[in-house]
């Protein structure tokens, strides 16, 4: 049987083709340290698979306890002691390690060998007892935490009972007497559970070591992470070093380069006279590393000028690390009597921004090659580099200050501060007058969309992370806190409740919060923002995706506003332009509920009359937006009740604009109800049923192209029907479309190339895409209707269960977010294959939410679409997506 127990550290020839599967991140950082002549103390690691092995026994195998003995005594003779020895005792640490970093999931045991006769031992060695004491004062708490699953409650009360009794308020300064006693309370506390013989400690301590596999915040975060629970852990036993030994002693952390910059250079702290959990726990403030980071800090103490010599040593190690690992490291290291020791080694963990800056200049450096560097960028992460954002200090002073209110779900990510408004109406009216508001709703609906687009942020306090406020929000690249359950809403008096640990607090109409999209936090008053900046770095990637990628990347965009943003961004076109969202706009609804409620034709096309011009109007502020590039527009799409007037009040004076009885006209409103209006009289449907609808839309779509070809601007429309389910209806709608449009070109004396296509979004259009090919120029899969219909699953609805399916494993993942490949991914086979097969080079896109996700522009990718379409800010994510998918392809 091969061994799975595996040495590291000065002098052991370590096993070649050793894993991090196999030995855990840590114990493979130890293994490869050692490789590269990397000053490490002694040890070895014990495998995954024995973690496994572990569960399954509930023991430690044989084999592996006499491998234990074995290495451990190798481990001994290199630093010349013995675990458990009355004069040189050998005292070492107990570690645990993933294969991917969980960083404070798990357990470690330090100083592991102490038992009262060694720690007399210790003291007289390093003629040193207040350390010595100290040191096992640390051991029995731990051991009996983490071992014993004791609370560490009562260890730190009886220390801080030291303190005072000593006088002083750093634990470093209680006398060695005083620590003593402290010992001796340890003892009793931890009672018989606690050995005195080191390797029964040690047989102890390597099983909870594994067993913290399996603790609840370890369970969580894999959770989080996606990582397997069987995995398992690695379990590393180490010599121990001390950074606390005296001023020629230290211990820190250092990254390679910042990161939060990616800015290249040692970046860091460390403390003088400490052990390593310090620094993590942050009892004392540290220097830094740097002397200039120290001088940026205002802070005195450097590394860098303290231990120079160490410091040199580190940087070195840092350089050679990099170079082997191909990427910026974390870095933990300890200085024992002026020597430095490596703990531990991991890829860095670091921010979007930090990330390109990181993956570029590791290119420039000759490390990877620019397709490497593609993929070490997350794309999903790539636009939080645009949002202005609270800097982690900001948060921290408000959350220290109590100001943290509340947490809900991080729905859009940014930073927004200001007034609080209940009402779309008032935040419209407020942000016209230049002040920032905050919306606050218990939910928002599309009657909000204009004081949503106002607002700053939007915070709601029920809806999941596909509710309405959460994607509108996402669309229009705005802050948005949702589903905030602390928050009770009242309408009526204007007031926000917020139920927190301390009580509860209330807050009117006027006063002030922030908002943090990214973390899902809501603050009271106004907090600083730092803003983002401009990125040569990025332009660069970026530069590299775009020559990269095979696939197009448009966006979707309603206004001029949104459009011109989006080519910022890098869109290639717009994939899906909204006609409904302009009805919305100030002005105009009145004319469009004219429209619906009209009892003729006559009555309708009057409404329509003064409808087109609007349209017009904002298809040519798209058009000139887009110069030279395509835009898809789509024809009205919602049922019609969406745009209805919804109070009495509301429906009076659309009464007497319309000079129709009341009575009439509420008769008609209640006509248009529906039981199930996303199945019902919408998309296609509505265009088949009032022609003059769709045909009205083909006209404004007309005159704004011909408008805007005659003063020179390069205009590429592209018609779209929605909710196609037979050829019958695109053929119908299609014809519509030209004879409108081709009315219009007559009277203009001038025409435009156009094309018209469909959305696909109904499984049927899918299984049928070859007829409904014959009659389109393109598809365009609209993958938000298509998931709802292919699941039966309504989206508004979806949140009521749709958590506890994720959350209990009944489906991988939100369908929504991230698209179901086996499910609405074989749909979609279908329907590229039936629409190729007959029109071999048509164009094929995506405009759902999906087109935003990652995993979903990869499936895209491989189904050989011909673009896809995602919200404005999400374009960047999505180019760098395609070219990952590019580069994964090439590499499979
Ligand atoms: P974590 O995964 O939580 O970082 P570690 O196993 O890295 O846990 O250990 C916790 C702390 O103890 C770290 O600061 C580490 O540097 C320190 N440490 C671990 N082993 C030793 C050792 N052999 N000598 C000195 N310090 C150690
Ligand atoms: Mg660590
Ligand atoms: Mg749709």
């Amino acid at each position: 049987m091969t061994t799975r127990v595996h040495r590291f550290g000065r002098g052991v020839q370590a096993t070649e083709g050793l894993t991090r599967e196999v030995l855990g991140g840590k114990g493979y950082g130890l293994v490869e340290m050692t490789r590269l002549g990397i000053p490490v103390p002694p040890g070895f690691t014990i495998t995954t698979e024995v973690c496994n092995a572990y569960y399954a026994q509930g023991a430690l195998p044989a084999d592996v306890v006499s491998d234990i003995a074995r290495n451990l005594a190798l481990v001994g003779k290199d630093v010349d002691a013995t675990l458990g020895d009355a004069r040189r005792p050998l005292l070492v640490s107990v570690r645990s390690g993933a294969r991917a970093s969980m960083p404070g999931m798990m357990d470690t045991v330090l100083n592991l060998g102490l038992n009262d006769v060694t720690v007399e031992a210790l003291a007289v060695r390093t003629g040193n007892p207040r350390f010595a004491y100290d040191a096992y004062r640390r051991f029995i708490t731990i051991y009996a935490n983490v071992v014993l699953g004791a609370s560490r409650e009562r260890y730190e009360d009886s220390l801080a009972r030291a303190r005072a009794r000593a006088h002083v308020r750093a634990d470093h300064e209680i006398p060695a007497e005083i620590v003593r006693d402290h010992v001796r309370e340890c003892l009793a506390l931890a009672g018989p559970g606690l050995p005195q013989d080191p390797m029964e400690q040690l047989h102890a301590a390597i099983a909870a070591v594994f067993r913290s596999w399996h603790n609840d915040r370890a369970g969580v975060y894999r959770k989080m992470q996606g990582i397997p629970e069987s995995w398992g852990t690695a379990c590393t036993v180490q010599a121990m070093v001390f950074g606390n030994l005296g001023d020629a002693s230290a211990t820190g952390v250092a990254f390679t380069r910042d990161p939060s910059s990616g800015e290249p250079g040692l970046y860091g702290e460390f403390l003088p006279n400490a052990q390593g959990e310090d620094v993590v726990a942050g009892i004392r403030t540290g220097g830094k590393i740097t002397a200039r980071a120290a001088a940026d800090a205002g802070a005195s103490d450097a590394l860098e000028t303290r231990m120079p010599t160490v410091f040199a040593e580190l940087a070195q190690a840092a350089g050679r690390l990099e170079r082997h690992f191909r990427d910026a490291q974390d870095i933990e290291f300890t200085v024992q009597d002026g020597v430095l020791w490596l703990l531990q080694t991991r890829n860095a963990k670091r921010t979007a921004r930090a990330s390109v800056r990181i993956a570029t200049d590791l290119v420039r450096e000759g490390l990877i090659d620019r397709d490497e560097a593609l993929l070490r960028v997350d794309a999903a992460r790539l636009p939080d580099m645009f949002l202005p954002r609270l800097s982690h200090e900001t948060a921290h002073e408000a959350e220290a200050r109590g100001e943290l209110l509340a947490q809900g779900l991080a729905a859009s990510p940014g930073y927004a501060a200001g007034e609080i408004v209940f009402h779309a109406d008032d935040a419209e009216r407020l942000a016209g007058r230049g002040r920032d508001v905050i919306l606050v709703r218990r939910e928002t609906s599309p009657d909000d969309i204009h004081g949503m687009s106002a607002a700053r942020g939007i915070l709601t306090a029920t809806g999941g992370l596909t509710s309405h406020a959460a994607v509108v929000a996402r669309g229009m690249g705005k802050c948005c806190v949702a589903g905030c359950s602390a928050l009770a809403v009242d309408y009526a008096t204007e007031t926000l409740r917020v139920t927190t640990a301390t009580g509860t607090r209330s807050f009117r109409r006027g006063e002030t919060l922030t908002l943090d999209g990214s973390t899902g936090r809501v603050y009271a008053g106004v907090l600083a923002v730092s803003p983002a900046v401009s990125d040569a770095h990025y332009d660069e990637l970026m530069a590299w995706a775009d020559a990269r990628r095979t696939l197009g990347v448009r966006a979707n965009a309603d206004t001029p506003a949104d459009a011109r943003n989006a080519r910022h961004f890098g869109a290639e076109g717009i994939g899906l332009c909204r006609t409904e969202h302009m009805f919305f706009e100030k002005g105009r609804i009145a004319a469009v509920r004219e429209m619906i409620l009209a009892g003729t034709e006559a009555e309708r096309r009057r409404a329509l009359d003064k409808i087109i011009p609007m349209q017009s109007e904002d298809f040519a502020g798209i058009f000139r937006a887009m110069d030279g590039l395509p835009v898809t527009v789509r024809l009205l799409d919602p049922p019609l009740h969406e745009f209805l007037p919804e109070t009495p009040e509301d429906l009076a004076a659309l009464a007497t604009d319309m000079k129709v009885p009341v009575e009439v006209l509420r008769a008609r409103n209640d006509g248009l109800r529906e039981f199930n209006p996303m199945l019902g009289h919408r998309g296609c449907r509505l265009g088949l049923v009032y022609p003059e609808i769709y045909e009205s839309q083909a006209r404004a779509l007309a005159r704004a192209a011909v408008e805007c070809a005659a003063s020179g601007v390069d205009v590429r429309p592209e018609v779209m029907i929605p909710l196609v389910a037979t050829a019958e209806e695109l053929s119908r709608t299609r014809a519509m479309v030209i004879r409108a449009t081709t009315e219009e070109f007559t009277a203009a004396g001038r025409t435009v190339a156009y094309t018209v296509g469909t959305m696909i979004e109904l499984p049927r259009a899918c299984i049928v895409a070859g007829e409904i090919a014959a009659h389109a120029d393109f598809f365009s899969f609209g993958t938000n209707d298509l998931t709802q219909t292919t699941w039966g699953l309504s989206r508004d609805d979806a949140g009521r269960f749709l958590p506890v399916y994720i959350d209990g494993g009944i489906v991988p993942a939100d369908p929504f977010a991230t698209l179901d490949i086996v499910g609405v991914g074989a749909l979609m086979r279908l329907a590229v294959a039936g629409g190729r097969a007959v029109k071999p080079e048509m164009k094929l896109g995506i405009c759902g939410e999906h087109g935003g996700d990652p995993a979903s522009v990869g499936f895209c990718d491989a189904l050989g679409l011909t673009y896809v379409s995602c919200s404005p800010y999400r374009v960047p994510t999505a180019r760098l997506a395609a070219a990952q998918a590019t580069v994964k392809r090439a590499r499979s």
